[in-house]
């Protein structure tokens, strides 16, 4: 098989079809070390299109390193990213130097989206101005358009009551919900999360998981690190599993949740599940 899934293979079946087909993004060989330690030992792997790709493993397997890889917020060492079949300037251990080299980068890393653990927003802005902030700075976007695609994206996550509010006066749901806004509010055809519910209280991970499904739903190309099995088994097309800088197995979420190729993987999920 090509591991590429079929769509709706999640439990909840809602997935719509897209054209997730389609390659979003490839990963060829990455590799990357951090000093003498390998954290990537030659990563490949598809993403495809307008799906959602769950990337889970045990801490420390490389997995938030393989994804800021493919933005560019790490550099491989080796290997190559290429964004619908474009090679990113940050591949193939080249640095990227110059400012030709820098402005490329820029402008290939404003079409994804980044959803931090830690929502890092703008403490001194308000909700509505930290996700008009890239339209205006970025997309050169007038300030009263901004606005509006401001307030109808912090109403799309549930906070057209908070817009007003400074980041203190927000929960840490309520403030992974603004940094979702917010990396929307660039328009991005690929959005990674990093572990976005890892650091709220437990009361509030459901609230960003129904944002983050309803994206899912909508077609949206993502790939996420988390360690929510029922997330990514209800809206995944594809599941990656990584151990020790690799990718050890990939599949739909039936075939690696249900009937997994690797003892590393049953490990993993004995203990997850
Ligand atoms: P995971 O997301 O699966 O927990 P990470 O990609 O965060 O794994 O980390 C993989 C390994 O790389 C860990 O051993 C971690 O300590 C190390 N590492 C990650 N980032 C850095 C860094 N900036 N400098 C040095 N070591 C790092």
């Amino acid at each position: 098989r090509t591991g590429t899934p079929e769509p709706g293979d999640g439990e909840g079946g809602r997935v719509t079809a897209g054209d997730s087909d389609r390659v979003s993004l490839r990963a060829v060989g990455v590799t990357k070390s951090f000093g003498r330690v390998e954290v990537l030992r030659g990563v490949s792997t598809d993403i495809p299109s307008h799906g959602t790709t769950a990337i889970i493993g045990p801490s420390g397997s490389g997995k938030t390193t393989f994804l800021r890889c493919l933005n560019g917020l790490e550099l491989p060492d080796s290997g190559r990213i290429e964004v619908e079949g474009e090679i990113m300037p940050w591949s193939n251990g080249r640095p990227i130097l110059g400012r030709r080299r820098e402005r490329e980068a820029a402008r290939v890393r404003q079409e994804f989206g980044f959803v931090f653990q830690r929502f890092n927003l703008w403490p001194h802005m308000t909700a509505l101005e930290n996700v008009t902030e890239g339209p205006i700075r970025v997309r050169r976007m007038v300030a009263a358009e901004a606005k509006e695609l401001g307030r109808s994206l912090l109403a799309r996550v549930g906070l057209e009551q908070k817009i007003d509010e400074y980041p203190r006066r927000l929960s840490g749901g309520q403030q992974q919900r603004v940094a979702i806004a917010r990396a929307l509010a660039m328009e991005p055809k690929i959005l990674l999360f990093d572990e976005a519910t890892s650091a709220l209280d437990p009361e509030m991970v459901g609230e960003v998981l129904e944002v983050m499904k309803d994206l899912a739903y909508q077609g949206m190309t993502m790939v996420c690190v988390t360690h929510e099995i029922g997330f990514a088994r209800e809206v995944a097309h594809k599941v990656i599993m990584m151990d020790d800088g690799s990718i050890v197995e990939e599949g739909t979420p039936g075939e690696v949740f249900d009937t997994p190729k690797s003892d590393r993987t049953a490990r993993f999920l004995s203990k997850v599940l």
